[in-house]
C-alpha cells in the first residue's frame, strides 16, 4: 500500500475536526445572510461578532481591527494597493525581495500605476536587518511591507524593530504573517504593526478564508465596491461558515501553541539526527529563529525537483520552492536572494510539519531521503 505521509504544512493544512464540526451549521441550517435585518440573520451575524472577537483576542488586537477576506493573497494585495490609492503624492514602498508573490506581485503592480517601490535585501540566513532597512528610508516612505515569517526558509524577521523604524520616517507597517499565526505567538501590539494578513488555511482551518487587521486609525482604501460589508471596507457576502471555522482553528492552535512546537521541534530534532546518523550530507537554510517544523534543506549536486518526485512515489509530500509555485523550475527568488549557490540551491527541498506529524512520520521521511541521496 503506497503510504501517505503529509508533510507540506507550509502550502496548506488539515482542517481540525473541531473547525470543521463548528461549520456545518452555518452551510446546512442557518444559511441565512447575515447582513439581513430579520430574525434569520440573527445567528449569522452573530457568529461573525463571535468569530472576530476570538480573532482579535488570538492577536491582541480589538475586534473592530479585523476585516475578513478570502485569504493571504487577497490581504496582501488590499494592504499595498489600499495603502498606495491614498498615497497621493506617490510616496514609496519598500518590501524585501524575499516576499511571498502576493506581495511581490502587488508591488509590481503598483509601480506599473507609477507608485515607487524599493526592495530591501536579506542576509544569508532570510533576515532583513533593521541596518538594511536604515539605510533604503527615507521621510518619503509611505509604507514598509516585511514578511513576519518566509514561507521556504522560516525565517522570522525582526518586525518589532523594522516596525519602530519605518514609524519613527512616518511610514505605514504592513507584515505577511500567514506563516506566522497560530504557530508563533503574534500580539500586533508588541509588533507594533499597523496591518497585518493572515490566511485560515496555513493554521488548520478552511481554505479561502482569511482577515486583514488594520490599525485603528490606519488609513487604507477600501478594497472591493459593493455592499456595506465589513464596515464598508470589503463587499461582499460573509462566509459565515468559513470565518467560523478560521476563528476555531486559530483558537486551537493558539491556546495550545507551546505544546505543538514543542511537538515540531522534537519532530525536527530526531529528523536531523536522522539524517546525521545516516552520514547524509546537506545544509540547512533559514536563521536561528525560526517557524517551527519548516526544515529546508540543500543537497550539494542533486535536484530537488527529482526528489520531490522520488518521495511522491514512495507517498512523501514535500516540496520544492513555494508551493504556490509548484510549476517553476527555476531556482525560487527566496534561494537566489540569500545568495545560495546554484549547486545548493537546485538540489533544495522544504520539509513543513505540521502538528498532525508523528515520529513515525519522520522515521519513514529520512529513511525515504537517505534512499535518495
Ligand atoms: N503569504 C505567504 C507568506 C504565503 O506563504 C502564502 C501562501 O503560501 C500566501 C501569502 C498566500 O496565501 P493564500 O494561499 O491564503 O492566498
Amino acid at each position: 500500500m503506497r503510504v501517505h505521509i503529509y508533510a507540506d504544512n507550509a502550502a496548506t493544512t488539515k482542517l481540525d475536526k473541531s473547525a470543521y464540526e463548528a461549520m456545518i451549521p452555518w452551510l446546512t441550517e442557518e444559511y441565512g445572510n447575515a447582513s439581513q435585518p430579520y430574525f434569520f440573520a440573527r445567528s449569522p451575524k452573530n457568529a461573525l461578532s463571535e468569530a472576530r472577537e476570538t480573532i482579535a483576542a488570538c492577536i491582541n488586537a480589538r475586534p473592530e481591527e479585523i476585516f475578513f477576506t478570502s485569504g493571504g493573497t487577497e490581504s496582501d494585495n488590499w494592504a499595498i494597493k489600499g495603502s498606495a490609492l491614498l498615497n497621493h503624492d506617490r510616496k514609496a514602498t519598500i518590501t524585501s525581495s524575499i516576499e511571498h508573490h502576493a506581495v511581490l506581485r502587488a508591488c509590481a503592480s503598483i509601480e506599473r500605476m507609477g507608485y515607487p517601490v524599493a526592495y530591501v535585501k536579506p542576509d544569508a540566513t532570510g533576515i532583513i536587518s533593521p541596518e538594511a532597512l536604515k539605510a533604503i528610508i527615507t521621510d518619503n516612505t509611505n509604507l514598509v511591507s516585511m514578511m513576519l515569517a518566509n514561507n521556504e526558509i522560516g525565517s522570522v524577521e525582526p518586525i518589532e524593530e523594522l516596525s519602530a523604524i519605518a514609524h519613527s520616517h512616518g511610514a505605514l507597517v504592513h507584515t505577511d504573517a500567514v506563516q506566522a499565526i497560530g504557530h508563533i505567538p503574534v500580539d500586533v501590539q508588541k509588533l507594533g504593526v499597523d496591518m497585518m494578513s493572515a490566511s485560515a488555511h496555513k493554521f488548520n482551518g478552511p481554505k479561502g478564508i482569511g482577515f486583514l487587521y488594520v490599525r485603528k486609525g490606519a488609513k487604507i482604501a477600501p478594497f472591493f465596491d459593493g455592499g456595506t460589508q465589513e464596515r464598508a471596507m470589503r463587499a461582499g457576502t460573509e462566509n459565515v461558515a468559513a470565518i467560523v471555522g478560521m476563528a476555531i482553528a486559530l483558537n486551537n492552535n493558539c491556546s495550545l501553541m507551546e505544546q505543538n512546537q514543542l511537538h515540531l521541534r522534537n519532530l525536527e530534532e530526531k529528523f536531523l539526527s536522522l539524517l546525521q546518523t545516516s552520514k547524509v550530507q546537506y545544509r540547512r537554510n533559514g536563521s536561528d529563529i525560526r517557524l517551527p517544523g519548516l526544515i529546508s534543506l540543500s543537497f550539494l549536486d542533486k535536484d530537488g525537483e527529482m526528489m520531490l518526485h522520488r518521495l511522491d512515489l514512495q507517498g512523501i509530500c514535500v516540496s520544492t520552492g513555494a508551493a504556490c509555485n509548484s510549476k517553476d523550475t527555476e531556482v525560487s527568488h527566496v534561494l537566489r536572494a540569500i545568495g545560495l549557490d546554484d549547486r545548493y540551491a537546485k538540489g533544495t527541498i522544504r520539509i513543513s510539519l505540521g502538528k498532525y506529524n508523528t515520529t513515525d512520520d519522520i522515521d519513514k521521511i529520512a529513511e525515504a531521503i537517505k534512499k535518495i541521496v
